[in-house]
């Protein structure tokens, strides 16, 4: 397969055959975000033939080893490629891996918002299953202020257009984004916003500072002060109080946290409750995942 720099793909998609459609993200903008910065990573499509030799050689993989069910699409948000490229990438894929059940990718409020809900129907007839989404906050100051590139309304308009489409949806957000000073600002903002986009998949992360971003060197010049982990878990916890889902998957169990989580919300509310209080008030990093346990 060619694979250009670093690949990153969500958690759920380990088992996934990752082809690599377009490199880096075309927004690349986020202060906190150091994952496409490798120097041949500025965004682009790749080569069509590129693309067509990966799906053969996994198509030949499928057939001797073991069939292929998942796929998922590289890059950043690849979703912001043209729809009549996408579609011809989903319909080689059906075509030589006739075994695909699941096409993931990741996505943005701004990828979203420019297809029309026809075109996400049509991505979908084609086996498109789900859209992970970096939300990362609730709160319009912090995502100025990250330069996210995308407001709260619009991410819940997008969370409306894949429901409409019949798409999967999951969504990310991060702990500590707005720092130490906005932190409840934040917490309360992301619980609203995760409210009105009732996904049925959430990721909490948590903000790590990255040498080279923006955002690591405003903390080094003390423009941003980080939480603590007990700050972060004061945001969890508030999250999991505040939101309101229909039925969601919860996650705080990436590499990234504190104090791995993955709950099913409503029904698990109470218990999670109970054990942030726990961990909260009893006060000792022994609760905690050790800082060496933990990565980006
Ligand atoms: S949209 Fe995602 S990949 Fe692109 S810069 Fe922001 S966080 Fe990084």
């Amino acid at each position: 397969m060619d694979h250009i720099g670093q690949i990153f793909r969500p958690p759920s998609e380990a088992e996934s055959l990752l082809l690599q459609i377009s490199l880096g993200c075309s927004h690349n903008k986020c202060t906190y975000c150091a994952m496409y910065d490798h120097p041949d990573q500025g965004f682009r499509i790749k080569k069509w033939d590129t693309i067509a030799a990966d799906i053969e050689e996994a198509a030949s993989w499928s057939r001797q080893h073991r069939p292929i069910r998942r796929v998922f699409l590289c890059d950043g948000d690849a979703l912001i490629l043209p729809q009549d490229f996408l579609v011809k990438v989903l319909t080689l894929l059906q075509e030589k891996i006739p075994t695909v059940r699941r096409v993931g990718i990741y996505g943005d409020a701004r990828s979203i918002l420019r297809k029309t809900p026809e075109q996400l129907a049509q991505l979908k007839e084609l086996a498109l299953g789900i859209v992970y989404h970096g939300v990362e906050s609730g709160d319009d100051e912090v995502l100025r202020q990250v330069n996210k590139g995308s407001t709260a309304a619009e991410a819940i308009e997008s969370a409306h257009l894949l429901k409409e489409a019949g798409l999967r949806h999951s969504v990310m957000v991060m702990l500590g984004l707005a720092g130490h000073l906005k932190s409840r600002q934040h917490a309360e903002a992301t619980a609203k916003i995760l409210t009105a986009m009732d996904p049925p998949f959430v990721g909490a992360l948590t903000t790590t500072l990255i040498p080279g971003t923006p955002l690591f060197d405003q903390a080094e010049r003390d423009e941003f002060q980080l939480p603590d982990p007990w700050g972060m878990l004061e945001e969890l916890r508030i999250i999991i109080r505040d939101s309101q889902f229909t039925r969601c998957r919860f996650h705080s169990n990436h590499a990234s946290n504190h104090l791995p989580l993955s709950l099913n919300l409503p029904t698990d509310r109470h218990k999670a409750l109970a054990q942030l209080d726990l961990v909260l008030d009893r006060h000792d990093g022994n609760d905690l995942k050790p800082e060496y346990l933990r990565g980006l």
